[in-house]
């Protein structure tokens, strides 16, 4: 028996796209980093094409290798980290193209591979990836060929941070002069308005069903078995530590799926699963690859349970467990039977 069935709606991820797309009249290119945020980059990338997607953006130039793979000659895809030391052969075989982040990338993807295209990666003030002006101003001549100027935003998911607006300004001052195409915006990004959309956007947790995009389509649902139900009296514990002790005698079933398939210790005692339309709390802690679940209120003991579904997002769940939507969906992990719903 798997750890749960992960049920992936293609159609949601679409309508999540075309509702992103229609917000601008550039091009939404989509990120599939992570393994399309641990839903699969190969049917992500593919549905996505499907529906009109032309650039895709990912981490690292072996994820590139890997959608090319999948992808086929067509779609553009793109490299956050650039072009690191031992990439050179990857990114020419794939045909990937890096966003350059410092001097010493240009140089390397200069020499290395001089028909091939690039992009440059700007640091407006998140300091994590990308060149500073400085950099920039240094070395702006050698890189008019540039296919795309990005930079990214530290606090797009906050539309009242004044460092949205400091960014935006960082980046026109950087790259006004030139009429290479430019990207600022990822989901957050875009929901800021016009002023940030530029020739392209490029959404990733969004598609996904993820904030900041509220108004998105769920994407997943996930539904964990029952492997067994058993009656706790009052008194008796439950779980590793015995951190759960009934104050009334409860009805307690437990589940095929835990830590290690994503659903995080955190959620110990705090998270909720839902059987039907009827709310059951997570009861003491999670194990590896079990949960405990307090079922007295159901009707009849429940086959399987929702942890995500109509009545709990990815937000919800991660926000339960103190954490974000963004790592719940990536830490989903291999054992769940994946089901598609097709667009
Ligand atoms: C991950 C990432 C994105 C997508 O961000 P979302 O918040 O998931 O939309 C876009 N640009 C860069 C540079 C990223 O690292």
């Amino acid at each position: 028996m798997a750890s749960g069935t992960l049920t992936i709606d293609l159609g949601a991820l679409v309508a999540n796209y075309r509702a992103l797309a229609a917000m601008h009249g550039g091009e939404t290119a989509a990120v599939v980093k992570a393994d399309g945020y641990g839903l699969g980059a190969a049917l992500m990338a593919q549905t996505l094409a499907k529906a009109g997607t032309r650039t895709f953006f990912v981490a690292t130039a072996e994820e590139g290798a890997t959608l090319r793979r999948s992808l086929g000659p067509g779609p553009t895809i793109n490299v956050f980290s650039g072009h690191m030391t031992g990439d050179t052969d990857v990114l020419r075989d794939a045909r990937l193209t890096p966003m350059l982040n410092a001097p010493e990338q240009l140089a390397l993807h200069l020499s290395s591979l001089p028909d091939a295209p690039y992009g440059i990666q700007l640091d407006t003030g998140m300091n994590r990836l990308g060149m500073e002006p400085a950099d920039w101003a240094s070395i702006r001549g050698d890189a008019r060929d540039a296919t795309l100027l990005i930079s990214h935003l530290a606090c797009a998911d906050e539309p009242d941070h004044p460092q949205n607006a400091a960014q935006l300004v960082a980046f026109r001052d950087m790259t006004d002069a030139t009429d290479t195409p430019r990207s600022l915006a990822a989901t957050g990004g875009t929901l800021l308005g016009p002023d940030y959309h530029f020739d392209m956007t490029r959404p990733g947790v969004g598609l996904y069903g993820g904030l900041p995009f509220a108004a998105a389509r769920p994407v997943v649902r996930l539904s964990l078995p029952v492997i067994q139900v058993r009656d706790v009296a009052s008194g008796e514990s439950v779980g590793y530590g015995a951190s759960y002790v009934a104050d009334t005698s409860r009805r307690i079933a437990t589940l095929s799926a835990g830590y290690a398939d994503g659903l995080i210790r955190a959620m110990s005692a705090r998270a909720k699963l839902w059987a039907g339309d009827t709310p059951c709390p997570l009861v003491g802690r999670v194990s590896m690859d079990l949960l405990t679940v307090d079922v007295t209120d159901c009707a009849d003991p429940p086959k399987a349970l929702d942890i995500l579904g109509p009545h709990q997002t990815v937000d919800q769940l991660a926000e339960a467990a103190g954490t974000i939507g963004y790592e719940i969906l990536t830490s989903l992990g291999g054992r769940y039977t994946r089901k598609v719903i097709q667009p």
